[in-house]
């Protein structure tokens, strides 16, 4: 008899791995308790896989055989601890899919911040270099789905500690670590130590002929590698610390970033590069190390490097409007992110920030807050811990409740020079659906600013 599988949530994930399961000759019923999206309802229809949304039906739900969890699903939800105490396999789509991934090599990339970033920026130099490569995990098409549909040289998959918990045999070929530092602590029981110990399963499985490619200079990390061995490849990065690797390794100097592996070496000059920041240093060095592990060309590396512009609410320049120039970086949810956000600031800076605080500690920011940024402009329905903390630090801060709001009393505190730079901080669900929702709102506020004042411009 077929094994049953039971696919929770009808996501990107969730949707990819029922058709895969569906192909694989599973027993599959996918259930939902919200609505499913109708570009994957149509998919599933197609495929002939049986579905449910709007509610679960328990009893036939603690009758599989194995279940595929949504990452978006708690640990704590009341389904998933009855599948517990039934003692039922729980896996993610990146365990379910491994198995049937062919030839194609995984390079996976995670940490807590860079991550996007770094996927992108591989992805696109394999793809310049004339591989057939899919992006999955958190972004791009679900990773079960391209297995199921397509064959591919390489797979780039994001991965978030969440993915990380449901892999147990899933082995990167190219496992690459950006960071870690505190995020999501409400998903581990408030312990950091849990969190970091999601984070380093990214190299669970390795071989001896797979590579890891880590920051050198994340504490966090380097306390981790000291309490175990790494059969891996090791290939660090770093701008500040001196490690050793007979491997190869990434170092930045002043403006030149070195890369070398396996004998192959590669130089880049970083005012050619477009994204920018140490941050994105980080990123360009991890993604160098990657592809030359993967045997693209150094001179094709270069080349798709230099090409490479900054993802979209990542430091995205938005406009400029009487020589003040406006960042999107939205997807600064957490302060490590606003730090390096902050650390790349070349001007005066109007901040704007607030949203929903995720047990934010600001300290790490005072510093560039003193040097760098005259105007605070909260955003938030609750501003109350950002007003308190900088008190004292910027000279002025406003507090609003509304991206409007928020978006004139930047503009009116900007001076020519200035930048104003919405790097968050906190989640963005006290008033926007989600960060792209946040950014995108953000540049059409810009856009229509820049618009209203060449029109009385013609006028004049
Ligand atoms: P992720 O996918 O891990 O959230 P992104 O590439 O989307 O990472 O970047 C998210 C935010 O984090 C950006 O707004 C940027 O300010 C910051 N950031 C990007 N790369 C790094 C890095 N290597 N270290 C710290 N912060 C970073």
């Amino acid at each position: 008899m077929a094994k049953k599988i039971v696919i929770l949530g009808g996501g990107i994930s969730g949707y990819g791995s029922a058709i895969l399961a569906k192909k694989k000759g599973f027993d599959v019923f996918l259930s939902d308790s919200g609505t499913i999206k109708d570009i994957y309802r149509k998919r599933l229809e197609e495929w002939n896989v049986e579905y449910e949304q709007g509610g679960h039906s328990i009893e036939r739900i603690l009758s599989a055989d194995i279940i595929v969890k949504s990452p978006g699903i708690p640990e704590k939800n009341e389904l998933i601890q009855k599948l517990r105490a039934k003692s039922i396999p729980i896996i993610s789509e990146m365990e379910f899919a491994y198995p049937y991934i062919g030839k194609a090599k995984c390079i996976c990339i995670t940490g807590s911040n860079g991550k996007t970033t770094t996927t992108s920026l591989i992805y696109k130099i394999l793809k310049d270099a004339g591989y057939k490569v899919a992006l999955g995990g958190n972004i791009g098409e679900s990773f079960a789905y391209t297995v199921a549909t397509e064959e591919v040289d390489w797979y780039v998959l994001e991965l978030s500690s969440f993915q990380l918990d449901g892999m147990f045999r899933f082995r990167a070929h190219i496992a690459i670590l950006m960071n870690i530092t505190p995020d999501h602590l409400d998903r581990y029981g408030y312990v950091f130590q849990n969190y970091v110990d999601s984070k380093m399963r990214i190299i669970q499985n390795q071989k001896s002929n797979d590579f890891f490619i880590y920051s050198a200079d994340d504490n966090v990390i380097q306390a981790e590698l000291k309490k175990r061995t790494i059969p891996a490849k090791e290939l660090p990065f770093m701008a500040h610390n001196t490690i050793f690797s007979q491997e190869g390794d990434a170092m930045l100097h002043a403006t030149e970033i070195n890369v070398s592996v396996n004998k192959k070496d590669l130089m880049l000059d970083c005012s050619q590069i477009q994204i920018k920041g140490l941050h994105n240093s980080y990123n360009t060095m991890a993604a160098a190390l990657a592809a030359l592990a993967a045997k693209v060309k150094p001179s094709q590396i270069k080349k798709s490097i230099y090409d490479f512009s900054p993802v979209e609410h990542r430091l995205e320049p938005a406009g400029e409007y009487n020589g003040i120039k406006f960042i999107n970086d939205s997807k600064a949810t957490n302060v490590d992110s606003v730090w390096y956000a902050l650390e790349a600031m070349q001007t005066p800076v109007v901040w704007i920030a607030g949203g929903t605080d995720k047990g934010n500690d600001y300290s790490p920011l005072k510093e560039f807050a003193r040097q760098k940024i005259h105007t605070l402009v909260c955003m938030g329905l609750d501003n109350k811990k950002l007003l308190d903390e900088f008190e004292g630090i910027i000279p002025n801060i406003i507090s609003t409740s509304s991206l409007d709001d928020a978006m004139n009393a930047a503009t009116k505190a900007a001076r020519p020079q200035d930048t104003v730079l919405l790097s968050p901080a906190c989640a963005s669900f006290d008033l926007f659906k989600c960060y792209e929702d946040r950014g995108e709102q953000f540049k059409r506020w810009v856009e229509k600013l820049i618009q209203q004042n060449k029109q009385l411009k013609f006028r004049k």
